[in-house]
């Protein structure tokens, strides 16, 4: 113990952690004018069904570029805005612009396909969340069965106390999806009870495979247990041609990462969009089909 005391003693300054402290406190003033100047803007990755390599949907994922500090990962302000409870109004934001691009894309005649929204759990668990959702469908008129809210299991912790709002915007159609999931600790019971349909594994299990035979047998038993529970299973961070074949090999059902696309800001998504096989066009053609 006395060892430790010399080295973290008053004569050792920690510059490193001062320059943290810094940076968070201008961050966190930064925030809500950044949101007024309109400095956030949406970057939308596409996801695909593994099978076909139809694009199924597109993730809005923020992006944040300062004036003064340039381009700062949502990894970096999104938990500051957490702190803070800035990010009920920055979420509310988000929401109101993956809605109305969307909306827009629909009305423009591309296919139609969901977009997904990235929910934090201090975001979902102010009293107003489910009617803030509901107004901002009925505001922007985009039909809630093409939005996906995508949760993080630090949401259930009361699992309880969500499943009645879960409830409500599963009635309404709107999608829920689990993501990052195998990081968090959300036990099988409440993953059978709760309205999820999405399960989204989490890249850390993708990363080493197929080469780790412990990550690919963990990934094909993730696998059995999302599709018995009846869920959609998707893998996030694929980034080779090997880890999507094999991914697809085991039955994973979507797929999202580097290798099929990187998130793309709003005019390539549109772009996108327009040459992509996505999947209304294959609903489209199995019923010409028929
Ligand atoms: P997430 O929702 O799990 O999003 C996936 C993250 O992985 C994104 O990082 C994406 O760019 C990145 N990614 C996608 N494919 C690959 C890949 O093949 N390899 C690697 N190495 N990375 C890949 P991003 O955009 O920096 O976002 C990080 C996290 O910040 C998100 O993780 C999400 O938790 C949060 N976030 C982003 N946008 C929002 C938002 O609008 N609201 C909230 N509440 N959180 C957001
Ligand atoms: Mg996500
Ligand atoms: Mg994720
Ligand atoms: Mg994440």
């Amino acid at each position: 113990e006395a060892k430790i005391e010399v080295l973290n003693g008053p004569h050792y300054f920690d510059y490193y952690l001062l320059d943290k402290l810094l940076e968070r406190v201008n961050i966190e003033k930064k925030l809500p004018r950044a949101l007024t100047e309109g400095e956030f803007e949406l970057h939308y990755q596409p996801k695909i069904d593994a099978a076909t390599r139809a694009l199924t949907g597109l993730e809005a994922l923020i992006r944040w570029n300062d004036p003064e500090l340039g381009r700062i990962s949502p990894a970096s302000f999104i938990p500051i805005a957490e702190d803070t409870g800035f990010i009920v109004q920055l979420g509310e934001w988000v929401l109101w612009e993956a809605c109305r691009t969307n909306k827009k894309w629909q009305d423009a005649g591309y296919p139609k396909l969901p977009i997904s929204v990235n929910v934090s759990a201090v975001q979902f668990r102010h009293p107003h969340f489910v009617h803030m959702v509901k107004h901002v469908l009925e505001q922007t008129g985009l039909d809630p069965k093409y939005l996906e809210l995508e949760l993080t299991e630090s949401l259930i912790n009361n699992p309880m106390m969500i499943k009645e709002k879960l409830d409500s915007l599963k009635e309404k159609g709107i999608s829920l999806s689990l993501d990052d999931f195998g990081t968090g600790y959300s036990s099988i019971y409440y993953l059978k009870t709760l309205p999820l349909q999405v399960l989204k594994i989490d890249r850390t299990f993708i990363q080493e495979t197929p080469s780790s035979q412990r990550d690919s047998s963990l990934l094909r038993s993730i696998i059995e247990l999302g599709k018995s529970l009846g869920m959609t299973v998707l893998a996030e961070g694929v980034e080779t041609e090997e880890q999507f074949k094999f991914l697809q090999e085991i039955g994973c059902d979507q797929i999202q990462g580097f290798y099929y696309s990187r998130p793309l800001d709003e005019q390539a998504a549109e772009q996108l969009l327009r040459t992509a096989t996505c999947k209304e066009d294959l609903v489209l053609h199995e019923s010409t089909c028929k």
